[in-house]
């Protein structure tokens, strides 16, 4: 198959749940790669950092557009009126459902070609956490057999852990420095994840776009580079910062514990990582159905980043952080451990 073949042209693409985590990644993504990006950005009050992502995407390029995937009509009229080839949705766990009426609006816009639902973690047909983690996940099943059933030609993104330290009541793991105090290590730390950064999930995430082996597939993102337990996390981050540090079980009572308060999103969290680092979602299953890709076998010249290269970029932020070395400095002299435990929310 030649590279023509592979690829169609570069189609107008929309992203809604820009302002969010995964969806700043993927739009940064898409506005790389040269393609015209639309962003639905919902309207009414908007936090000054959310309006400074919006204006920095906007001046690189993104066309935004303000509404709200539960209005039918509004997305039916937009995908029309902008063409629209491609639609990527990044909305976050509270909003899955809201992608049925989305769906709907896709139904009825010729144009679309391709639709990525919210997805970027787990297969989610293969997982199966505890809850609270197992009602989000039946809620994106849902939208998965809506779209098979429709007919809608979809790529499903698995792109397991995002790359930084996994703490279990943290939704957004890579936005927090890894430990500097103690590591809590789940059960005897030995189950292998895989950790991909940000970056690399927008990037490749936007590879799949036009690529005809994507369709109607489910895209593993397994970089042996970043297959590692916690316990070589623990290792690699304390290379990083030169001092080895305290190792706290967290045993998988104490996991299905914190998931049973139902701490909405932190139980949610400590459900997944039960599923992960317990039960090993990520790695008891082989990529052998028709429809499992290797996004590593796809773009094999593509490189990840590493977990070692990830671990740097946060030594930088502790370095650019006078008031961060002191503190590491205080702990090197083996002073109260609770002043660092603070710096793990930014
Ligand atoms: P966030 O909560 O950070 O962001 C959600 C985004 O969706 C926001 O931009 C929000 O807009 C937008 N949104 C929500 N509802 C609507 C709506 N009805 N219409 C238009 N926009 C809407 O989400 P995350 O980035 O945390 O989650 C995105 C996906 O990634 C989820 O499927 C989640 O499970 C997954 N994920 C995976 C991780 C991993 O480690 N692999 C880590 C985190 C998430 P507004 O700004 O208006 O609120």
């Amino acid at each position: 198959m030649t590279a023509s073949t592979l690829m169609a042209a570069a189609g107008r693409t929309l992203i809604i749940g820009s302002t969010g985590f995964i969806g700043r990644f993927v739009a940064e993504a898409c506005l790389a790669s040269g393609r015209p990006t639309y962003l639905l950005v919902r309207s009414g009050l908007i936090s000054p950092s959310k309006s400074k992502t919006i204006k920095c995407l906007h001046d690189k390029g993104a066309i935004v557009i303000h509404g709200s995937i539960n209005d039918q009509e509004l997305m039916e009229k937009l995908l029309r009126e902008n063409k629209i080839e491609v639609v990527i949705s990044a909305v976050g766990g509270a909003s899955i459902l809201d992608q049925l009426v989305l769906i709907d609006a896709i139904k009825a816009s010729p144009n679309v070609k391709r639709f990525l639902p919210s997805e970027f973690g787990h297969d989610i047909d293969r997982a199966n956490p505890v809850e609270p983690g197992l009602t989000m996940y039946n809620e994106k099943r849902k939208v998965r057999r809506c779209i098979e059933e429709i007919g809608i030609p979809y790529t499903y993104i698995c792109c397991n852990s995002i790359a930084a330290w996994p703490y279990h009541d943290n939704t957004h793991p890579a936005d927090v420095l890894p430990p500097l105090d103690r590591f809590q290590i789940y059960g005897d730390g030995s189950v292998k994840a895989y950790f991909v950064t940000g970056t690399d999930i927008g990037k490749f995430t936007i590879k799949t776009l036009d690529d005809v082996r994507t369709i109607n597939k489910s895209i593993h993102f397994r970089p042996p580079s970043n297959y590692l337990n916690i316990n070589e996390l623990a290792t690699l981050w304390e290379g990083k910062i030169r001092r080895t540090l305290p190792r706290v079980t967290v045993t998988e009572d104490d996991l299905l514990a914190a998931a049973k308060e139902m701490r909405i999103p932190e139980s949610i969290v400590a459900s997944f990582t039960h599923d992960i680092f317990i039960k090993g979602c990520q790695i008891n299953f082989s990529i052998d159905k028709p429809t499992d890709v290797d996004v590593s076998s796809l773009y094999p010249e593509l490189p990840f980043l590493t977990m070692d290269e990830c671990f740097d970029e946060f030594l930088k932020k502790i370095v650019e952080t006078p008031k961060a070395i002191e503190k590491v400095a205080e702990e090197a002299e083996g002073e109260e451990e609770e002043e660092v435990i603070a710096m793990k929310k930014p």
